[in-house]
């Protein structure tokens, strides 16, 4: 089958309004002939639902935690991207894309990261009017703050609960559709298979949570929005409860899965402590704004840190290393997460690692609060040359800027950040790949959107920060809702889609099969064992650096785990009630085939690009090494039955707007 990204025709800058003015439209009456489902509540599926309910068609919305509230969209800390130009600092959408492009390593599709860019200042204005508490300067104005890999202020942010923010905007947009009737919510039910009828997506099979009740639903076009896969490493920053499996049962009823190597590891997570944990615990990339990472300049120092010889605040300017100022005097602190991730593991595997197992460096804000104290002594006319004042005052910006995040270290690390520097170790954050999806969001079976994390479209091979949540809004919020207009106009008259057919029949028993199998299995291991164990490989070989070696190593590892989960899995209670074990179960199977599957992605593709890193493919001076002539495409994966047999499909990457250069952020 031939990939059609679909992309319009026309100069980059006119591509979507163009594109708006020639779409089928389906007019008001017939919306409310039109069912839709959309798995997820988070700010993709939250915003889709609410506008698409909001234009009058009929949306079945679904989530498995208990409220839409819960999605892991509420974690995001520390902002969403906007070309709005508030400060005067050179803005615009041009600069968003290009920096978004850019940002990406050169991998992401230009015409969907141009439309990103276009919407962004949209999704700031749309979530003032709901009421969303934006930060906001001394004279009422939105606020900005910097992130990673751009040279202006565009991120707007509502303390260091952004996505919680946006989140509540989206869910009284919900809330409102669901007091009409508009938009019927299915809380803790788990879509477990995607149901095709003649080539099309029109429906799913769910499971209720609570009474285990396997349920139909039918549509006439079906929505992911089930967010990112990053749990496939066991251990990252998302929520525990973040999961493959909607994207993953698409994927094996025809969907193709692009770039699933392509994830991102966020440089300022709380290292890992042990094995008993079970998620790690992200600082905001917005701390980088005022935090200074730096290492110990000499081994002898670092070693006496990590025996409690010596503390941090004992080494002197000159005795520290601002490895990111040294290394990158542009952008400093700023570079993209890549970048930083990579050098701050470069320290570490040389030896200058901070803390007991040697993987973590400094984040400090001894500077920031000595500029900032300084700042305020000069505007209340205090004495600037009172350390203990300026240190005092110095804080208080600090607290007023990062508290809950500092307080939140605190309760974690139980050390005082003001005082003593952070310590920060890179940890799998996000995942830029997913379903392959075409100009209109529509993977490769018709009638089957995915949106947000879930798809692969926007962020090339690394997302910068603060991009993700600008993309679940425009997609959910701004594209979407127009693109799926187009596919459903020639709809409008089939009527309500029957679910006593073969195909749900089918469906339904594929899953229940499955779950039967787990309960019936009487294996000697917890599920967690299999998802622990499969996580190491990960980490290990296809995590922040890898080789064809370690690769070619992981994927016959995972098959084997694979097998042996199947054989030895415990999965203990019934199928009827709630049992989270068993929903453990059908998560891990998935990630079991997804991780073979992305370290089978990450060996075809010869060269580093962004957050994939292979070690055989990297300059001089350790940054990575795209090779433009050869790997300039996306790769989309067709599913034949396992992970080993499925078949490579490539979207070439057309660069018209943007020249090819390698990356340097100098
Ligand atoms: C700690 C942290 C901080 C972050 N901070 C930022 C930030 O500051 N700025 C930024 O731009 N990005 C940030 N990100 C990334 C961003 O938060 C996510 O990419 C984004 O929120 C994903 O939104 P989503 O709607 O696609 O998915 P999610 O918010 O993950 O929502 C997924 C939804 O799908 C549902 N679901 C999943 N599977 C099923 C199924 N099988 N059946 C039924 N329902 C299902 C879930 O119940 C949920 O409602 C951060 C990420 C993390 C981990």
């Amino acid at each position: 089958m031939a990939l059609d990204s679909k992309i319009p025709e026309g100069p980059i800058s006119e591509k979507w309004t163009h594109y708006k003015d020639h779409i089928n439209l389906v007019n008001p009456a017939n919306k409310r002939n039109l069912d839709i489902i959309v798995v997820g509540t988070g700010l993709a599926g939250g915003s889709a639902a609410a506008t698409l309910a909001e234009l009058g068609y009929n949306v079945k919305a679904f989530c498995f935690q208990d409220s839409p509230r819960r999605a892991h969209s509420i974690a995001a800390q520390g902002g969403i991207n906007a070309a709005k130009n508030y400060q005067g600092d050179g803005d615009s959408t041009f600069r968003l894309f290009y920096d978004t492009v850019k940002g990406g390593d050169y991998r992401a599709r230009e015409a969907n990261v141009h439309r990103l860019a276009e919407v962004s200042a949209n999704i700031i204005d749309q979530c003032v009017a709901q009421g969303v508490p934006l930060a906001r300067e001394y004279g009422g104005l939105l606020d900005n703050r910097s992130f990673g890999g751009t040279l202006v202020s565009r991120t707007f942010y509502a303390k260091g609960q952004t996505g919680q923010q946006l989140l509540l905007g989206a869910y009284s947009a919900m809330n409102r559709q669901i007091g009409r009737g508009k938009i019927k919510m299915y809380n803790r039910h788990e879509m477990l298979e995607l149901v095709v009828v003649n080539g099309k997506a029109r429906g799913i099979i769910a499971r209720n949570l609570i009474t285990g009740e396997i349920e139909r639903h039918s549509a006439h076009a079906v929505v992911i929005g089930s967010g990112g896969y990053g749990n496939v490493f066991f251990l990252s920053t998302n929520a525990m409860g973040s999961n493959a499996t909607a994207a993953w049962k698409i994927h094996k009823k025809g969907a193709f899965f692009a770039n699933p190597c392509y994830t991102q590891i966020h440089p300022t997570c709380i290292p890992v402590s042990g094995d008993h944990q079970s998620k790690l615990t992200l600082m905001s990339e917005s701390l980088r704004n005022d935090g200074r990472i730096w290492v110990p300049k000499s081994l002898e120092d670092a070693k006496a840190i990590r025996e409690g010889r010596k503390k941090p605040t004992d080494l002197s300017e000159d005795q520290r290393d601002y490895y990111l100022e040294r290394r990158y005097p542009a952008f400093g602190n700023l570079v993209p997460r890549d970048i930083a991730s990579r050098a701050a593991k470069e320290r570490c595997d040389a030896g200058f690692g901070v803390n007991k197992t040697g993987e973590a460096v400094y984040l400090d804000f001894a500077s920031a609060i000595e500029r900032y104290g300084r700042d305020q002594a000069k505007i209340k006319h205090l004495d600037e040359n009172d350390a203990a004042l300026v240190k005092k005052l110095g804080t208080e910006v600090v607290e007023s800027k990062y508290g809950n995040l500092f307080q939140m270290y605190e309760k974690i690390v139980d050390e005082n950040p003001y005082v003593t520097p952070m310590m920060i170790y890179p940890a799998v954050h996000y995942t830029m790949g997913g379903t392959w999806v075409d100009y209109n969001l529509m993977t490769t079976i018709p009638g089957c959107f995915s949106i947000g994390e879930s798809n692969f479209s926007d962020h090339g091979a690394n997302r910068l920060g603060a991009s993700a949540l600008m993309q679940g809004l425009a997609d959910g919020y701004f594209v979407l809702p127009y693109t799926i207009g187009d596919y459903l106009a020639p709809d409008i008259k089939m009527g309500k889609i029957p679910t006593n057919t073969p195909e749900f029949d089918e469906a339904e028993k594929a899953v229940r099969d499955q779950l039967e199998k787990f309960i019936n299995n009487n294996g000697k291991h917890s599920v967690d064992h299999f998802h622990k164990k499969l996580g190491k490989i990960m980490w290990d070989k296809v995590g922040m650096a890898r080789n064809a070696k370690g690769l070619t190593e992981a994927i016959s590892e995972i098959a084997e785990l694979r097998e042996e989960f199947y054989r030895d899995v415990k999965v203990p209670g019934t199928l009827d009630g709630f049992n989270q074990e068993l929903e453990k179960a059908m998560r891990v199977a998935d990630f079991l085939e997804l991780g073979e599957l992305f370290a089978k992605d990450a060996l075809h593709r010869n060269e580093s690009c962004g957050g994939h890193f292979r070690e055989e493919y990297q300059t001089p001076d350790g940054e990575a090494q795209r090779d433009d002539e050869n790997f300039a495409y996306v790769a989309a994966w067709e599913y034949k039955g396992k992970p080993s047999d499925a078949v490579l499909h490539k979207e070439p990457l057309v660069f018209d707007n943007v020249k090819l250069v390698q990356r340097s952020y100098k």
